[in-house]
């Protein structure tokens, strides 16, 4: 089978399946014994506080203390005693206990949204905990992520934030995904634990639970039942990778020396102290996001600086690339997002939220200026710089300028995310300290494809000529003004791609933690002239497919 390699590694386990939520039914007749009925649905709700809580600890032990904290969360809630006993009265009025879990989770949620605030957002993970309880009285499989009780290969539809967020990295060998494709949720997770994954496999929706497998992420092969050599083989050619990525260290350079910062990508679920332990040379996109999602509410002023001073501290006077809230489209805020957009991704989405919530914006830039005075304050150092996401004009560039320089913020940039902002890449440049290339949706929008549906990942290839072109043309506006070009989509973490993009122009490269040792490495044996000249290859290739092909042939 084959799918779109997101995490290189080679995975070799039996299959399990991600548990879809059972489905309730609509009329159940009424329990003929009610007190039996309550004492089942009391025990439901007891073992799913006891799952959760085994579930809560294996997280812990494995350093995931946020996951560990919405299991925590969910396993009180599952324990609530108010909660059984407003289950089982409803079981004595004559309801299923199924029908009387659901009600009485779903008066409890009510309360929690109403409750707003940190609770409001509580009030999904009291889905989780339904789920659970009714497929256990319906004694069907469970919802959500398996525990089989060994190590095994996660296979779905796809992942949502909230199968992630409690994903054991100690049980999950590989994750295969039937959709997505390289800038999905699954591949951004995947890559930031380094787990080998295939997304975009449509085949894989045939796979069992039990079903021996073969997981190359390198590639996006998936074999079944593979044979002992061929795991061998497969293996070798990862642990070669590696150790050519192990023989080079600190910061990024091409064989003759010219610089290529080497940054990392930091959003939701990913630690920041774990990425500054790493060989990095700082952060080259801040998801800013990961602040607002599953909130009732913007995140307040001294929220935002607490978090931002955190992390800026932990990067101890490296670069700190901030991109400012990115809402709408595939990140929608409830609070922010309107609905009925009949166009979310052409909509008001990045920095066009600004002008309909302007304080936001504002209410950030402040937070992200004051963070950087406690740092310094405090005696350390902190290199922050500042970026609009979905900048689509010159002018809108220059005013996003003015507004983070108002703050006192020293280093103000933008994203290329829009085919004009490109096609415009000298006044754009003109504007800016720097710029940085979105290639995720600078993909979306030139080849008009939307990111999120598989059946177009050949067309969000980045080695798509067409997408060379713009970053070339964005890569020789930076040249001229001499100012920096970083690409900061999934295209950077992409080892043979790499050199190509240094060839087109671009000065520093932003990627999950886990594809920094190889894109050094790929680097680090090729001289400039060498980029240059695989660039100028990948450019004049008829399509993606022969621009990869070329490249890799030129090696
Ligand atoms: C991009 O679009 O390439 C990008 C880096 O931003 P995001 O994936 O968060 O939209
Ligand atoms: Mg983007």
């Amino acid at each position: 089978m084959r799918g779109v390699g997101v995490c290189a590694g080679v995975a070799v386990g039996p299959v399990a399946r991600l548990g879809l939520p059972a489905a309730v039914p609509a009329d159940l007749p009424a329990p003929d014994d009610v007190t039996a009925e309550a004492t089942r649905v009391r025990e439901a709700l007891s073992a799913a506080g006891d799952a959760l809580d085994a579930r809560a600890a294996a997280a812990r032990e494995h350093g995931r203390d946020e996951a560990a904290q919405i299991l925590d969360a969910q396993a009180m809630m599952a324990r609530d005693f108010v909660l059984a006993d407003r289950a089982a009265a409803l079981v004595t009025e004559g309801n299923a206990g199924v029908h009387a879990v659901s009600t009485a989770l779903a008066g409890f949620r009510a309360q929690l949204e109403a409750a707003g605030g940190y609770l409001a957002e509580r009030a999904a993970d009291l889905d989780g905990v339904r789920d659970r309880v009714v497929s256990t009285l319906l004694g069907v499989p469970l919802p959500g992520l398996p525990d089989p009780g060994h190590p095994y290969v996660l296979v779905a539809e796809d992942l949502t934030p909230a199968d992630t967020a409690t994903l054991d990295t100690g049980a999950v060998l590989g994750i295969v995904t039937a959709a997505g494709g390289a800038t999905s949720h699954t591949a951004i997770i995947a890559k930031s634990l380094g787990i080998p994954a295939i997304v975009g496999c449509r085949a894989s929706e045939s796979l069992t639970d039990g079903t021996a497998v073969l997981v190359d992420g390198a590639d996006g092969t998936l074999l079944i039942d593979p044979q002992d050599d061929v795991v061998a083989t497969r293996r070798e050619a990862f642990a070669a990778r590696r150790a050519l990525a192990a023989a080079h260290s600190g910061p990024g350079r091409t064989k003759d020396g010219h610089p290529v910062k080497l940054l990392v990508n930091l959003g939701a679920g990913e630690d920041p102290a774990t990425a500054a332990a790493g060989d990095v040379e700082g952060v080259g996109l801040l998801r800013t996001e990961l602040l607002y999602l599953d909130r009732a509410t913007a995140p307040t002023f001294d929220e935002q600086t607490k978090a931002y001073r955190e992390i800026f501290a932990a990067f101890g006077g490296r670069k700190v690339v901030v991109r400012t809230l990115d809402a709408g489209a595939d990140k929608p805020l409830p609070f922010l997002t309107d609905p009925d957009e009949p166009n979310p991704a052409l909509g008001v989405r990045g920095w066009r939220t600004s002008w309909r919530h302007p304080d936001l914006l504002d209410d950030q830039l402040r937070a992200i200026a004051a963070a950087v005075t406690a740092v310094e304050a405090d005696g350390g150092a902190a290199d922050v710089w500042v970026m609009a996401p979905m900048i689509a004009t010159a002018g809108e560039a220059a005013r996003f300028a003015a507004d983070a320089k108002a703050h006192g913020l020293r280093t103000v940039g933008t994203m290329v995310e829009v085919p004009a902002a490109a096609l415009a890449a000298d006044a754009l440049v003109s504007a800016c300290d720097f710029v940085s290339i979105g290639t995720n949706d600078l993909s979306q929008y030139t080849f008009a494809a939307d990111r999120l549906q598989s059946e177009l990942a050949g067309l969000l290839d980045p080695w798509q000529p067409a997408l060379l072109r713009l970053i070339q043309m964005v890569g020789a506006a930076g040249a001229a003004q001499d100012t920096p070009v970083g690409v900061c989509g999934e295209a950077a973490g992409d080892p043979l791609l790499a050199p190509v993009l240094v060839g087109l122009g671009v000065t520093s490269l932003s990627m999950a933690s886990g594809s920094v040792a190889d894109v050094r490495a790929a680097l680090a044996i090729r001289t400039l002239d060498e980029c240059r000249a695989l660039a100028a290859t990948a450019l004049a290739a008829a399509d993606a497919a022969a621009g990869r092909a070329a490249v890799a042939a030129a090696g």
